[in-house]
């Protein structure tokens, strides 16, 4: 029987799970990934996480323990960078230890580090050290990585013409998917880190709810990575976290393009840099588009009730539409 490894359906899943799916599967392994996420998912990760982490971290350990009977190892890489500038949040960094720090009766966990910062090479000798944990040979693993490449480069594409992460996955897959063709009125760019704006549980299905009221979705998957990391590098200073400085090179993308009538940041609650991103792009807003993108903040924490998320959302779209009519 062959060797089934866990992927929890969280964090840098949305980003790079594509790339991992095609690596172990050419090695022979099944890759089994947590469910969509559930309540019981989300309070399971509430329950035994460290208190004060962020909602994704919680929602990460709900995730590893769907996982833990299901399979022979979980897949929890310590990811530290994917390019030379900027670091991932220090959670990222010490998500191994914070898991088997907290969880117990867990199957083997593979944990071996992702760091790609001065070196090209850097994700093959990752791979190298993977291969060398499952005893596979260098041969076949240089197959499964230059496959895992791919993999990832097609769902890039996929997310560059329009399709949301979990549609471009399936589309990869050949599974049936229906896709949203834009038509509406409005654009409005919908920010954060892609772990909670594509989780349709903890983002309250804001994408779907948007799409609904005839708006035109955009995210920054749909922005080529160069734009992203050159325009999130016209601060003064760059920020230290990855994924903080992709939202932010968003904003400046769709503000300095004039694509959209407004955009919103979705944040994580209990997430340290997302207050700075925030203020941040919230400033950055007003001043590059001198007024004409209106933009919102939605905190997203438990606690958040259905009923209120969607007043807000429709009291923004309705405010959208009266600054269109007296343009
Ligand atoms: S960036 Fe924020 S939301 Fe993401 S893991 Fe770090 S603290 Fe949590």
């Amino acid at each position: 029987m062959s060797l089934r490894i866990g992927f929890p359906r969280a964090l840098f899943f949305y980003s790079h799970f594509p790339f991992w799916q095609a690596y172990f599967n050419r090695l022979g392994i099944e890759i089994v990934t947590s469910p969509l996420t559930t309540k019981s998912i989300l309070n399971n990760g509430s329950r035994e996480a460290v208190a004060d982490a962020c909602i994704p971290i919680k929602l990460y350990h709900g995730h590893v323990m769907a996982l833990r009977d299901k399979v022979d190892a979980i897949f929890i890489p310590r990811m530290i960078k994917i390019n030379k500038h900027t670091t991932y949040c220090p959670k990222f960094l010490g998500l191994p230890d914070m898991v088997k720090g907290t969880l117990d009766k867990l199957p083997p966990i593979i944990d071996i580090n992702v760091d790609i910062s001065n070196n090209l090479w850097g994700l093959w000798s990752t791979c190298c050290g993977i291969s060398e944990i499952l005893g596979c040979s260098r041969r076949l693993s240089w197959s499964a990585y230059l496959e895992g490449k791919r993999y990832q480069k097609a769902y890039q594409k996929l997310l560059l013409k329009g399709y949301f992460p979990l549609q471009a996955m399936a589309k990869l897959e050949g599974k049936p998917i229906e896709k949203h063709t834009n038509s509406g009125k409005l654009n409005l760019a919908i920010l954060g880190y892609p772990y909670q704006v594509h989780d349709s549980y903890i983002s309250l299905d804001v994408i779907r709810k948007l799409i609904k009221m005839d708006v035109n979705v955009l995210t920054l998957e749909m922005i080529p990575a160069n734009h992203l990391y050159r325009l999130s590098n016209n601060l003064p200073k760059r920020l230290f976290w990855h994924f903080s400085n992709l939202v932010l090179g968003a904003a400046n993308y769709y503000t300095l393009h004039k694509k959209v009538d407004g955009i919103i940041h979705v944040t994580a609650f209990g997430c340290g840099p997302d207050a700075m991103v925030d203020k941040l792009m919230e400033l950055e807003i007003r001043e590059k588009s001198n007024g004409t993108i209106s933009f919102m903040s939605l905190s997203i924490d438990e606690q958040t009730g259905d009923a209120g998320m969607a007043t807000r959302l429709e009291a923004f779209i309705d405010m959208l539409h009266q600054r269109r009519q007296k343009k």
